[in-house]
């Protein structure tokens, strides 16, 4: 729900928890979800925050709800929190001591709608527990939320399930069953006011998720899925990860490498219509299942061929057979396949391996290099190692080019409600595709985020290609005027100091930029081509403009119409895979104009 996430105002409540053991003594916990209160099965408390319990009028202070039966009570909280929660009222810390002496403590359920078939209704000790809202006390519902799920499987909690997949009360929740959940959350604070087990009623303001589409208020709730069990896969994971080229190289053993040590199993399902559907047939009767791997044997299964079946729902659902088990329906499940499962499947599924192809998808796999941001650690450059991994224990790429965030002029976050998005049309129409190019090549190296803006595009097209240009207009006149042809003329020449100078630099640009792509160093196979038209020009060419100016056609000038020449003909194939057209059209006329047997275009003649 990334992109649904929005204000609410939403209660903000604080209930007692009688503990069973301490006759007027209470946890105090803290909830913006009343309606998760029926599903409660235990608090969650931090092991190493320090806890106190206070004792306090009844009568207490400001929002403050009276428990009639008692003149005094004891509630236990964090201690961090109790100027929060208290506010100025004066309280008796009678007691402090860790989290951890919470561990196990009993409390009197607030709701008993649905019988636990666990033990349930104690103090769980949890990292997650922070002491930034409420008392430091966190209800767990496993039915509602990941972290109360996730502490319900380390400790064997139950699940309570007391809403309905349409977000209503299950019966079992008598007093407000059919009534969507958060409908019901004042008659439930109500409610728990009547017994004396409201502490404090108030509202907040927070974000919240709600459907995208029609804003729907979203609920966590717990639904059973399919896995794959990756984790079993971890470690090879990470030993196939240590063979892959990153850069920057930090993503490696940082991003990637965490998100691998801390592998969770792939929830594989999703409960939704669009999509690959799920191969996994199941019999009505006795629940037995099969998984089918390829439409021959489906097609087995059944005994007609289904070469034509279109394999997405409705078609696929419609296929069943009888149970070998037992003779009844075997039906498709109803989910379908996570998206990132198709995109980490993308080198086999391009070529229909290992069924076709085998040849060509063994020549292309695994793949030299591919290029995403940052934030595919967790989603492309992961679905394509993941399943490399499973099925062939090999990677799927070698070299990764990591992107950072492209940010605004003054450096923030580039976001539609804040208005401050460059159109790439608008820069493109404006300075063409290769000074956009060149700028996102030259500006920063690619793993860290950069300022954008068209005017830092405008000042490419200044410092760069207009200095390029013009030594080219300049060696093409004179060129023109002297009728110059490289043909036959380049070698054996009578290079002048500086023309040997210039002839230095350049194999050392060619060198350092062959480097640079080698390693996948983005700004250091273009910012030298910057630097070194930049010599070309200021001392090249101003030193030699005489020679090209004088009228005899000696030696020297000889010499330095092939020194240009070359320079210029180097730079425009180093400049090829990062500003391809303008290199084409240098090419094309200092090339091509004068040899019909050169290679039609720069991005098919040789690395220089
Ligand atoms: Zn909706
Ligand atoms: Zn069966």
């Amino acid at each position: 729900v990334a992109l649904g996430y929005d204000e609410a105002t939403d209660p903000s409540v604080f209930v007692r928890m009688p503990l069973v053991d301490k006759p007027g003594t209470s946890l105090l916990v803290w909830t913006t979800t009343p309606w998760t209160l029926p599903g409660n099965v235990a608090v969650a408390a931090h092991p190493d925050v320090d806890y106190v319990t206070v004792e306090c009028d009844i009568e207490g202070g400001v929002g403050r709800i009276a428990n009639p039966p008692h003149k005094k009570e004891r509630l236990i909280l964090a201690k961090a929190l109790v100027e929060k929660v208290f506010r100025d009222e004066a309280v008796k810390v009678v007691d402090t001591f860790k989290g951890k002496k919470l561990k196990g403590q009993k409390y009197h359920p607030l709701f008993t709608f649905l019988p636990p078939d666990k033990p349930a209704h104690y103090v769980v000790l949890g990292d997650f527990v922070t002491t930034e809202d409420g008392s430091g006390l966190v209800h767990m519902a496993p039915a509602f939320g990941a972290e109360d799920m996730q502490a319900a499987l380390e400790h064997d909690l139950p699940v309570l399930m007391t809403v309905l997949p349409d977000g209503t009360f299950v019966p079992e929740v008598t007093p407000w069953r059919g009534q969507f959940v958060k409908d019901a959350d004042p008659l439930i604070i109500r409610d728990l006011d009547a017994r004396g087990l409201l502490f404090r009623s108030e509202k907040i303001t927070h974000t919240y998720p709600f459907c995208w589409r029609c804003k729907t208020p979203l609920l966590y709730y717990a639904r059973d899925a399919w896995y794959i069990r990756t984790s079993q896969f971890k470690d090879r994971m990470v030993e196939l990860n240590q063979t892959i080229h990153w850069t920057p190289d930090h993503i490696k053993d940082g991003r990637f490498g965490n998100w691998l040590e801390n592998n969770i199993d792939w929830a594989l399902s999703r409960e939704r219509y669009w999509g690959t559907p799920l191969p996994v047939w199941e019999c009505e009767d006795c629940k037995d299942r099969e998984c089918i791997g390829a439409v021959a044997d489906l097609s087995e299964k059944v005994g007609r061929d289904l070469a034509e079946l279109d394999l997405h729902r409705p078609y696929v659902d419609e296929v069943t057979w009888a149970c070998k088990e037992c003779g009844g329906a075997m039906k498709r499940v109803p989910d379908v396949i996570d998206a990132w499962f198709d995109s980490g499947s993308m080198p086999y599924a391009q070529w229909h391996y290992p069924f076709e192809n085998r040849k060509k998808f063994e020549e292309q796999f695994p793949a030299d290099y591919i290029c995403e941001a940052v934030d595919q650690t967790r989603g492309w450059f992961y679905s394509l190692h993941a399943i490399s991994t499973l099925l062939f224990d090999t990677v799927s790429y070698k070299n990764v080019l990591c992107l950072g965030l492209i940010l605004d002029e003054q450096g923030s976050k580039m976001s539609k409600s804040l208005g401050n998005i460059v159109d790439p049309w608008d820069v493109l129409k404006a300075y063409g595709a290769d000074a956009f190019r060149w700028y996102l090549y030259t500006a920063t190296p690619p793993g860290q985020e950069r300022r954008f803006s068209s005017e830092l595009v405008g000042s490419v097209v200044r410092d760069f290609t207009l200095t390029l240009w013009n030594v080219y207009s300049f060696f093409v006149t004179y060129a023109n005027l002297d009728k110059w042809t490289p043909v036959g003329q380049v070698s054996d020449l009578s290079y002048s100091r500086l023309d040997k100078w210039l002839l230095s630099e350049l194999n050392v640009l060619v060198r350092d930029v062959t480097e640079g792509y080698e390693t996948y160093e983005v700004t250091r196979a273009t910012r030298p081509i910057q630097d070194f038209v930049e010599k070309l020009s200021t001392w090249y060419l101003r030193r030699s403009r005489r020679r090209f100016w004088k009228s005899e056609s000696d030696s020297d000038k000889q010499a330095a119409y092939g020194t240009l020449y070359t320079a210029l003909v180097t730079v425009a194939k180093l400049l090829a895979p990062a500003m391809p057209f303008l290199a084409d059209e240098l090419y094309q006329n200092l090339v091509r104009g004068v040899d019909a047997a050169a290679p039609e275009s720069v991005h098919l003649a040789k690395w220089p």
